[in-house]
């Protein structure tokens, strides 16, 4: 007796024509990629609105998955993908030979003061504000929510010496973001006046309304190891210390409590040639050329060697 017919009817071998037709038809209602994208096994790296791009499934991740709308609305990055990002949005500024700068706004690239606490000797700046020949003073409106109720903020906002070289400058070496402890009002009302076609800073712009505490390079998307910063305050970045490159504070209103004139009283301002800014890009130029100028460096940077100043 053969061993075939003490099979069962379910037991028995399935003909070779029968089992192809069966194994295609799998095939084409489930391809094997469905099941790479599938919602259980499933990643969930890109959350856009609430759905993941790959499969599609409605997903809320809560605090697990990290906001990064103020890049682009509505997304959602999970740790693994805001990792890639980093590593891919580094790799690519590598390519182009640029590293990332992350620039500070008040005091840094501007000052800014409430209308209402300007001293009278100041007062005159607010008739020239906007005018032909100031062209690095402005007066702006900016919306304010304080407990709930909206309301308008007027600021007098002096542009610093020698910022409109810096930043084109700066262009030409670093993918450039903005960090502010401002709102994102503010934020958006400064850079339409610094960089009105989005030409530096893209969307690249994080505020308080992000980052409401200390500031971090963890919000930044790229590799942390090739980002410099500049800013006026050092203990806002207790944790990217050595990725700092402190500036002068810039301060061209009157503080409250100084005894010396400020520069707006004065009629004078900071020197463009020596001043902050001017100081910061000499900096930045040095550590982009020692880091992607020479040929050495550019194959440590490639093999992933730690960036330091
Ligand atoms: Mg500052
Ligand atoms: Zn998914």
């Amino acid at each position: 007796m053969s061993l075939d017919k003490k099979l069962s009817p379910e037991q028995e071998p399935e003909p070779e024509s029968k089992r192809q037709k069966r194994n295609e038809q799998e095939i084409i209602m489930q391809p094997p990629w469905s099941e790479l994208f599938s919602p259980d096994s499933c990643g969930h790296w890109f959350i856009l609105y609430g759905v993941c791009t790959v499969c599609k499934s409605r997903v809320d991740r809560g605090g697990l998955a990290r906001a990064s709308d103020y890049y682009f609305e509505g997304l959602q990055l999970s740790q693994e993908a805001l990792a890639l990002t980093k590593r891919l949005t580094t790799r690519f500024s590598c390519n182009m030979k640029k590293l990332h700068l992350v620039l500070d706004l008040d005091h840094t690239l501007i000052h800014s003061v409430k209308l209402g606490y300007l001293s009278e000797a100041e007062k005159y700046l607010i008739e020239e504000a906007g005018s032909t020949t100031r062209e690095d003073l402005w007066n702006i409106k900016v919306r304010g929510d304080h407990m709930y109720v909206s309301t308008i903020l007027d600021y007098l906002t002096k542009l610093r010496p020698f910022a409109r070289d810096f930043l084109k400058e700066a262009n030409e070496m670093f993918t450039m973001h903005v960090y502010t402890k401002g709102t994102r009002h503010y934020a958006k009302a400064i850079l339409e006046l610094i960089d009105p076609t989005k030409l530096y800073f893209g969307h690249r712009v994080i505020t308080r309304d992000e980052s409401p505490d200390s500031k971090t390079l963890d919000l930044v998307l790229a590799d942390e190891r090739g980002v410099l910063v500049v800013d006026d305050t050092r203990r806002v970045w207790p944790n990217h210390k050595r990725n700092l490159v402190e500036i002068s504070r810039y301060k061209y209103f009157r503080f409250e409590g100084q005894e010396s004139k400020p520069h707006s009283e004065e009629m004078t301002d900071e020197s463009e040639s020596n001043g902050g800014l001017a100081d910061a890009l000499r900096s930045l130029k040095e550590v982009h050329y020692r880091f992607l100028g020479s040929r050495k460096s550019w194959r440590l940077w490639t093999l992933g060697c730690c960036f330091k100043i």
